[in-house]
C-alpha cells in the first residue's frame, strides 16, 4: 500500500505516520527526518540544509527529489510505503507521479488539526526549528505552496480527511479506518 500523509506542521503526521507504518509492516518515509539526520552526522547535505532548515523554508526541490529518489528505489519500498511531508510542492508532485506513476498512490491522508491548536503543540515540542517565529513562517510557506497540493490529489478522488485531535490511538484507529476502508 502506497500512502501519503499530509497535513500543516504540528498535525501530527509524523507521530501518526510512524504508528501506522508499524501496523501496516511498510517503511514510513519522513524527509524532514531524513534532513535532520543528514544535519546530525554532519554530512555534506547536512550543511548544505542546516540553515534552510532553522528558518523553517523548504529545502529546494532538486535536492529534496533527489534524495527521496534514492529512498523509494531501496528494496523495503517496493511493498508500499507511507511518505510523510513529501511531496510539498509542485514540482515534487510531478517527480513523484514520474517515478510511482500518477495512479501510484493509493491514498492521501489528509490531517485536519485547527491552527491555535497547532501552535500549542509545536511551541512544546521543543524542536531547533519550532521557535514562535519559524513555525509562522511554516504555516505561512505550507498555505502557500504545500495546502494546494491537496486539490490536485482530490481530483484523483483518492483523499481522506481524518480529524488530528485526539487521543493517539483514537487518531491511528482513524487512519486505520480510512486507509483500508
Ligand atoms: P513539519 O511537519 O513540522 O514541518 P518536517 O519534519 O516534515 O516537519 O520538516 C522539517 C523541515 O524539513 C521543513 O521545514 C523543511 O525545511 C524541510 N523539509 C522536509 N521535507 C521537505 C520537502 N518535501 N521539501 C522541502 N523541504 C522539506
Amino acid at each position: 500500500m502506497k500512502l501519503l500523509f499530509i497535513g500543516p506542521p504540528g498535525a501530527g503526521k509524523g507521530t501518526q505516520a510512524a504508528r501506522v507504518a508499524e501496523r501496516l509492516g511498510i517503511p514510513h518515509i519522513s524527509t524532514g527526518e531524513m534532513f535532520r539526520r543528514h544535519v546530525d552526522e554532519g554530512t555534506e547535505l547536512g550543511r548544505k540544509v542546516k540553515a534552510i532548515m532553522e528558518s523553517g523554508a523548504y529545502v529546494p526541490d532538486e535536492i529534496t527529489v533527489e534524495m527521496l529518489r534514492q529512498r523509494l528505489e531501496e528494496p523495503d519500498a517496493s511493498v508500499g510505503f507511507i511518505l510523510d511531508g513529501f511531496p510539498r510542492t509542485e514540482p515534487q508532485v510531478a517527480a513523484l507521479d514520474q517515478v510511482i506513476g500518477e495512479d501510484g498512490l493509493h491514498m492521501v491522508v489528509l490531517f485536519e488539526v485547527d491552527e491555535d491548536e497547532l501552535t500549542e503543540r509545536l511551541l512544546s515540542r521543543g524542536r531547533l526549528d519550532d521557535s514562535e517565529e519559524t513555525i509562522r513562517h511554516r504555516f505561512k510557506v505550507y498555505q502557500e505552496q504545500t495546502a494546494p497540493l491537496i486539490s490536485r490529489y482530490e481530483g484523483r478522488g483518492i483523499v481522506a480527511r481524518v480529524d488530528g485531535l485526539g487521543s493517539l490511538e483514537e487518531v491511528t484507529n482513524r487512519v486505520l479506518r480510512a486507509v483500508t476502508a
